[in-house]
């Protein structure tokens, strides 16, 4: 079996061949001068897309390895947070908070809502003293995108360090960290950068750091330290690695990084945001509904559609996938059944790709019965690129 000639999911996403090409290139020595100025390279890439001067540390794996490292990093026995639930990954969040003994309050909306600034703000006033702030900035799951911009400020008014996990924000939709001041940020490079999924992009603060080290419980001599990356990494001003790091994977990650950013950072997000659009326009002209509640919270990275009555999410996707060569996502944890994701990342999110993932899901359900109006999906989206000018192949 050979892999969809179309990949539209939620993540990973399709690479470009400059990606491919970096991740079939010659690899190196870790230590040879030439991959560890293209190591720091990578990490000043990063810094520039996260819009920081803050600390990067590129942990040598997913997203969740750089979700998991941070969290452990920061978070000691009774440590009192504020998470922030909007979705599935927000949720799993707080299960690791606990599981490090933080005293967790939650705030939580239904999954197919956003999370309101002024209830985090009523919600950090009514609790006291918080110490950390969490977010899900793109709740990929769910489609749906959150106010880190509104959020961050709050909590660094209250004194607490804000957490954000950016992985499908990042490249897709303004991440500012130094403007916002945002102390924790982890992002992937599989989602909105189309890069492969082997390396977490992290922002620590001075803030962050500190609390690492009032931390006595951070981990140490461990895969998933941050502090064994700062000690020798960071420490020896990029000469020593804590072990060898996915060579490969920053090469690709190199690649991903700097083809956003000589497109523009700003042109690449407004091209996923038309990308979203179109989406949007070709379900609900479908006569489908979206999963958010409003157009103005839903991601620039997924569209999560509701699974019409009479079919099935699994095997709606595995009759487009079979029958077009068309990969698309269903939902994830608790929607897993409920929803259909239309992933338009990276390259996904340029030129037609999403007619492609609009018309597959049309014409897919109108084959197994279900009442879609196919054209009117396809024109709608094509009307809304062609609304979208230039911004479609930037
Ligand atoms: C993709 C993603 C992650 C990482 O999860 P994987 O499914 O292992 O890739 C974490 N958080 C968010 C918001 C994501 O979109």
């Amino acid at each position: 079996m050979h892999e969809a000639d179309f990949t539209l999911s939620a993540g990973p996403t399709i690479s470009s061949s400059r990606v491919q090409q970096a991740l079939g290139s010659p690899i190196p020595f870790d230590y040879d001068p030439a991959f560890l100025a293209h190591f720091a390279d990578t990490q000043r890439l990063t810094g520039e897309l996260f819009r920081t001067t803050k600390d990067v540390v590129l942990m040598q794996g997913e997203a969740v390895l750089g979700l998991e490292a941070t969290a452990r990093a920061v978070v000691r026995p009774g440590m009192r947070c504020l998470n922030l639930v909007s979705g599935v990954y927000a949720a799993w969040f707080g299960d690791w908070l606990r599981s490090y003994g933080a005293e967790v309050s939650e705030l939580k909306v239904p999954y197919d809502e956003a999370i309101d600034p002024g209830a985090v703000a009523a919600e950090l006033e009514r609790l006291g003293e918080v110490e950390l702030v969490a977010l899900v900035h793109s709740e990929t799951p769910s489609g749906i995108e959150n106010p880190l911009a509104e959020i961050a400020p709050l909590a660094k008014k209250a004194g607490a360090l804000m957490y954000a996990d950016v992985v499908s924000a990042l490249g897709g939709t303004a991440v500012e960290i130094d403007e916002w001041g945002v102390d924790i940020a982890v992002a992937g490079c599989q989602k909105c950068l189309g890069g492969p999924p082997g390396i977490s992009l992290c922002v620590v603060s001075e803030e962050a750091w500190a609390a690492i080290d009032a931390n006595p419980s951070a981990p140490r001599g461990t895969f998933v330290s941050l502090l064994d990356w700062r000690e020798t990494w960071l420490a020896s001003g990029g000469a020593k690695f804590p072990y060898t790091p996915s060579v490969s994977d920053v090469n690709g990650v190199h690649a991903a990084i700097s083809e956003c950013l000589e497109h523009g950072l700003e042109e690449v997000i407004a091209r996923h945001a038309a990308a979203a659009r179109a989406c949007r326009a070709g379900a609900e002209a479908m006569g489908l509904e979206l999963w958010p509640r409003s157009h103005d919270y839903a991601a620039n990275c997924v569209t999560a559609i509701r699974c019409p009555e009479g079919v099935g999410v699994a095997e709606t996707l595995a009759h487009i996938r079979e029958r077009y060569g068309v990969m698309l996502s269903g939902g994830y944890g608790e929607l897993a059944e409920k929803v259909f994701r239309i992933g338009h990342m990276g390259t996904g999110s340029r030129s037609l790709y999403p007619l492609v993932s609009v018309s597959a899901l049309a014409q897919g359900l109108a084959d197994l019965g279900v009442e879609v109006d196919v054209g009117a999906a396809a024109a709608a989206t094509l009307e809304s690129l062609a609304a979208s000018g230039a911004a479609v192949t930037a």
